[in-house]
């Protein structure tokens, strides 16, 4: 198949998706001879590692998530378009996403699908309303009410009993970001919160790692695993180990160990960081294409170019794809969305068929995760390294791939007040950052008036086609209207 440029005769890619591998693919074809609109359900480019020092009054939202439109202010080859995409076309090539009921359907020549990859709570999706993943702003959000807000109630409660069910943290999952986060609540109770409340001593404060494998930091291996280990218990993180959760409420968790008896931890806040699953488009994609499969956290078993079966003009890049040997992680992002951005290149450039294309090779610069100030532990290649130098190191990787200068230099500054000093600069939490998920989930529910109410609320006019626009043909270009309510428009 070749991808032949139409309409006004520039070649049009749309990229879904505005993390590492909707930016970074992006940001690949700023000279080339394209039209790209970026969709995106987000309007920020959001660098997740750093998300929990969001949630432990680290850094503020704006550090770690610039407004996507204003990364690429100057790239004008690329639109930003804010929108959930509900339907993937790939015999008319068109996209539809929708933003708070009005419909948007944008035709492609060429796409990168980078939807990434959300909480999995293995089929027990009720959990999520009392223990949050960390996967969006707004988790990151609710997770630093809900942490600040158990100090708080603790300094109010009438008992023991209800005090040191507040005190107590459980964060399931020992994986980078269960690591990271046990850490950092230990840290803040024992150096920021210190001293600071009249009736309770923040130090009293329990953190609880729970993880159903027999290792922290598993993939990292024995070695960093066991540093990293021996790091949280110095620092008074109890590791349960091969503890399955197997119930999560309001007040606590249910473990089951090894041995096959269950036992309960009272706690009110409790943490999810124990699985992923991809975005639902990449289930979409494999069914609707000749054969391609989805692996069992529903991520698109893609071709060598990173394609799907008999598609060669639409790539699945970044924690949505799913190829042997690649991690999860910014690097398998960043460098999929840039080859498939190569490919396109070369394309319209006419120097490569589809067909000659060469496979995508992964090179993998290593892992690694920060667990206390000035302690970490560091993968690369056959060489393993824990502690000081480690955590340096952690340091300037991560303020090297934050986007903007803006964002490194606050940044820069938040860490010397947090690392060096016992403060923290973003204590601010609020009623509505803990109750908004829940709230809204109860306002939309499966009826439409619930998103009458909250679509309302934000001025949009009732369902409807929008004037001016065919409801019949709503892209004048022969693409069916999109099943859904509210007005349609075309892009590009
Ligand atoms: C808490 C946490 C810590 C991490 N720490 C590290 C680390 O230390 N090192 C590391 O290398 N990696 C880390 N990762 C993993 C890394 O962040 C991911 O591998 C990377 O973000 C994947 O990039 P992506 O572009 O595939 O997806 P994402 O960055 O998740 O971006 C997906 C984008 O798609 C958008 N989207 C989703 N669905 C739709 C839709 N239907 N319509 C429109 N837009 C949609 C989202 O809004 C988002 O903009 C961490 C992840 C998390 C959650």
């Amino acid at each position: 198949m070749s991808t032949q440029p139409v309409g006004n005769g520039r070649h049009r890619v749309v990229v879904i998706g505005s993390g590492f591998g909707g930016l970074f693919g992006t940001k690949h074809l700023k000279r080339a001879d394209v039209e790209v609109t970026l969709i995106s359900k987000s309007t920020t480019h959001l660098f997740q590692p750093l998300l929990y020092q969001v949630a432990t009054g680290i850094l503020s939202v704006g550090e770690i998530a610039p407004a996507t439109r204003l990364v690429l202010r100057k790239q004008k080859n690329a639109r930003v378009l804010l929108g959930e995409v509900t339907d993937i076309d790939l015999e008319q090539r068109a996209v539809t996403s929708v933003l708070l009921g009005e419909t948007t359907v944008t035709p492609y020549d060429s796409l990168i699908v980078a939807t990434g990859a959300q909480q999995s709570y293995f089929g027990n999706d009720q959990f999520a309303t009392f223990a949050p993943g960390m996967k969006t702003i707004d988790d990151a959000l609710e997770l630093r009410g809900r942490i600040l807000g158990s100090f708080e109630q603790a300094e109010v409660a009438r008992t023991q009993e209800e005090r040191d069910r507040l005190l107590t943290f459980v964060v399931v999952g020992a994986g980078p970001t269960g690591v990271e986060l046990a850490g950092q609540i230990a840290e803040l109770s024992d150096r920021t919160l210190e001293g600071t409340f009249h009736n309770i001593d923040p130090r009293d404060a329990r953190v609880i790692l729970v993880e159903g494998a027999g290792a922290v930091l598993g993939p990292m291996g024995p070695k960093l695993g066991s540093k990293a280990q021996r790091r949280l218990e110095s620092m008074g993180v109890e590791i349960q180990l091969n503890a399955l959760v197997t119930d999560v409420d309001a007040h606590g968790v249910t473990v089951k160990d090894q041995d096959g008896t269950t036992r309960r931890i009272e706690s009110s806040c409790k943490v999810w960081s124990a699985g992923v699953q991809a975005s639902p488009l990449g289930k979409m994609l494999a069914e609707r294409s000749d054969g391609t499969e989805v692996d069992r956290a529903g991520r698109v078993v893609v071709e060598p170019d990173l394609t799907i079966k008999g598609h060669p003009n639409v790539f699945v890049v970044g924690d949505l794809m799913s190829v042997p040997g690649v991690p999860g992680q910014a690097q398998g992002a960043i460098q999929g969305a840039t080859y498939a951005a190569k490919q396109i290149k070369a394309e319209i450039a006419g120097k490569q068929n589809p067909a000659d294309r060469r496979p995508f090779k992964y090179f993998n610069k290593g892992s690694m995760a920060t667990i206390s100030r000035f302690s970490a532990v560091c993968q690369v290649g056959k060489l393993e390294f824990g502690g000081f130098i480690a955590w340096l190191a952690w340091l300037a990787l991560h303020l090297y791939y934050l986007v903007g200068y803006r964002s490194r230099i606050i940044t820069i500054i938040q860490w010397f007040v947090t690392f060096l000093g016992r403060s923290r600069g973003q204590m601010a939490a609020t009623e509505q950052w803990i109750f908004a998920r829940l709230a809204l989930e109860a306002v939309y529910g499966d009826s439409e008036e619930g998103e009458e109410i909250v679509r309302g609320a934000a001025g949009r006019r009732p369902p409807g086609p929008a004037p001016g626009v065919s409801p019949a043909d709503p892209t004048g270009n022969g693409i069916a209207a999109a099943d859904k309510p509210g007005g349609n428009r075309k892009v590009g």
